[in-house]
C-alpha cells in the first residue's frame, strides 16, 4: 500500500509536471502576450510615445523662456511658442477654463514645448478653451488658417452633410491624376458636446464615449443605414485577425505619437479606443484617437464623388443616431458660432475635413522630393503628408489633401485637393524618368 502510494504519489508530480505546467505556463505566457496586445503598442511605464510628459517649466506653471526663445531663433517655432509671448503667459498663467477640462495654458502649449519641431503644437481641453484663453488661440487660429478672420467669423449655410454635394464640386479628376490614384479617403473630426475633449478627458470620459457610440452603432441599420452600419472593435479586446487586417486596410489608428501623447491625446491608452467600420471598410470612425470621433468614407481608387457622398449620408447618421441615443434635442457635436467644429487641434476646426488621395508619384518623389512636393502643395491651398499618414515616411505612395479646413464649403476643400492631384499628376507625366 505505501508503495502504491509512493508510486501514485510519482505518477501524479510527473503528470503535473508533463500536462499542467505546461498548461500554466502557457496561459501564464498568453497573458503576457495578450497583456502586451492590450496595451496595444505602448511600452508598460511610462512611454512617451503615449504617456503625457510636461515640460519642466510648465509643469511648475513657469513660463518655459530658454526653450520658446531657442525655438524663434531657429525660425522653425511651433505655433505654441510664437504666440504665447510673456504678455500671454502672465494674463492667463494662473486661468483655468471654466468647462470640464479645467484647462490651463501650460496643457495647451505642453506639446510645442516639448516638440520644437511641431507645426501648431497647442492643443485646447475643452469648448470652453477657445474663447477663454482667446489671446492666444485667435491668433494662433488666423495663422493657422490664412484669411480666418475670428472678427467676422464663418459664414457658412446648411448644415455639413448637405454641404457635401459632389455636384458642387465643379472640377473632375483628370485621367493622369485617376490612373495614378491607389485610395481616397475624406474624413471630418467631431466631437460630443456632452463630454470634455481627449486632451482635457479621463479614462471615465473615454469609456462613456465608447459605449454610448457602440448604442448608436447597433442602430444604424434600424435609422435607415444598412449600407453604413458595421461593428465596432474595441482596442483592448480586438484579435491579431482584426488587428492586422485593419492595418492592411489603413482603417487602424494606432496612436504612438509623442507630439500627440504631450498634448495629452493619448492618455489611458488603450481604454475607450476603437475602429467601426462597415463590412467593405468603405465606412470607417475612428473613436477616440485624439478627437472623440473621426467619421470616414474611403474607398480604394479615385471615384470622390462616392466618397464624398458616402461620407455626407455618415455624417447625418452619426449626428442624428448621437442625438437618439442621447436625447440632446440642439447639437449633439461640439460647435463654436465663429468657426464651426470644435476639435483639440486648431489645425482641424471649422469643417473639421480632410479629403486625401494617396497618390503614385515615383519620379517626382526622386526628383524633387516630399518637402518640395509639400511647397508645392502650401502654395496651392493643400499639404502632403507620409504613405501612413501624419508624421510619417513617404514610401511609395504621397497623400495629398486640402489644407484649408475653415471658412469654405466642404465641395469647395475637395475641389482644392482634386486641383493639386491633377497639378501633380502633370508634373509625373513631364518628369523625365
Ligand atoms: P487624419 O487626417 O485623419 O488624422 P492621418 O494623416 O493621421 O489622417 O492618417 C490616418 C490614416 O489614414 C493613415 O493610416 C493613412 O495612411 C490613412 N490614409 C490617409 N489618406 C488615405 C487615402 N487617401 N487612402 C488610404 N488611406 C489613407
Ligand atoms: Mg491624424
Amino acid at each position: 500500500m505505501p508503495e502504491n502510494h509512493a508510486k501514485f504519489c510519482l505518477e501524479f508530480f510527473i503528470s503535473l509536471f508533463v500536462f499542467v505546467f505546461p498548461l500554466f505556463s502557457f496561459s501564464v505566457a498568453q497573458q503576457i502576450s495578450s497583456g502586451g496586445d492590450r496595451l496595444f503598442g505602448k511600452k508598460p511605464g511610462i512611454d512617451p510615445d503615449y504617456d503625457l510628459i510636461m515640460d519642466e517649466s510648465l509643469a511648475k506653471n513657469e513660463y518655459p523662456a530658454a526653450k520658446i526663445a531657442k525655438s524663434l531663433a531657429s525660425g522653425e517655432a511651433p505655433m505654441a511658442a510664437k504666440f504665447c509671448t510673456p504678455e500671454v503667459w502672465n494674463k492667463y498663467k494662473d486661468k483655468q477654463s471654466t468647462g470640464p477640462a479645467k484647462w490651463t495654458m501650460a496643457r495647451a502649449i505642453n506639446s510645442g514645448i516639448m516638440h520644437p519641431d511641431s507645426f501648431v503644437g497647442c492643443h485646447a481641453g475643452d469648448r470652453e478653451s477657445y474663447d477663454e484663453f482667446k489671446d492666444f488661440f485667435y491668433p494662433v487660429i488666423e495663422a493657422y488658417h490664412k484669411g480666418f478672420s475670428m472678427e467676422k467669423g464663418s459664414d457658412l449655410k446648411g448644415t455639413a452633410s448637405e454641404r457635401m454635394d459632389p455636384s458642387k464640386i465643379g472640377v473632375d479628376l483628370s485621367e493622369s491624376a485617376q490612373s495614378k490614384i491607389v485610395s481616397t479617403r475624406i474624413r471630418i473630426a467631431r466631437n460630443l458636446a456632452m463630454f470634455p475633449l481627449n486632451p482635457g478627458g479621463t479614462q471615465k470620459s473615454r469609456e462613456d464615449i465608447a459605449s454610448m457610440m457602440q448604442k448608436v452603432y447597433d442602430g444604424l441599420p434600424a435609422m435607415g443605414y444598412p449600407e453604413l452600419a458595421g461593428d465596432f472593435f474595441l482596442h483592448t479586446s480586438m484579435t491579431d485577425e482584426q488587428r492586422q487586417a485593419l492595418i492592411d486596410g489603413r482603417q487602424l489608428f494606432r496612436g504612438k505619437d509623442r507630439m500627440q501623447a504631450a498634448s495629452g491625446y493619448h492618455e489611458h491608452w488603450p481604454h475607450g479606443r476603437g475602429v467601426f467600420h462597415n463590412p467593405d471598410k468603405t465606412f470607417v470612425n475612428w473613436v477616440n484617437e485624439g478627437d472623440h470621433i473621426r467619421i470616414i468614407s474611403m474607398q480604394n481608387g479615385g471615384d470622390v464623388t462616392a466618397v464624398f457622398k458616402r461620407l455626407a449620408a455618415g455624417a447625418k447618421a452619426i449626428e442624428d443616431g448621437v442625438r437618439k441615443e442621447t436625447g440632446v434635442d440642439g447639437e449633439v457635436f461640439m460647435m463654436h458660432p465663429k468657426f464651426g467644429a470644435v476639435t483639440c487641434c486648431p489645425s482641424n476646426i471649422g469643417t473639421g475635413m480632410r479629403g486625401s488621395v494617396h497618390i503614385l508619384v515615383p519620379k517626382l518623389i526622386k526628383a524633387i522630393g516630399f518637402e518640395a512636393i509639400d511647397k508645392l502643395a502650401r502654395e496651392r491651398n493643400c499639404q502632403a503628408r507620409g504613405s501612413n499618414g501624419e508624421h510619417s515616411a513617404v514610401v511609395d505612395r504621397i497623400d495629398v489633401s486640402n489644407w484649408r479646413r475653415i471658412g469654405y464649403p466642404e465641395y469647395e476643400l475637395v475641389a482644392d485637393m482634386i486641383k493639386f492631384a491633377n497639378f501633380l499628376a502633370a508634373l509625373e507625366d513631364a518628369t523625365p524618368p
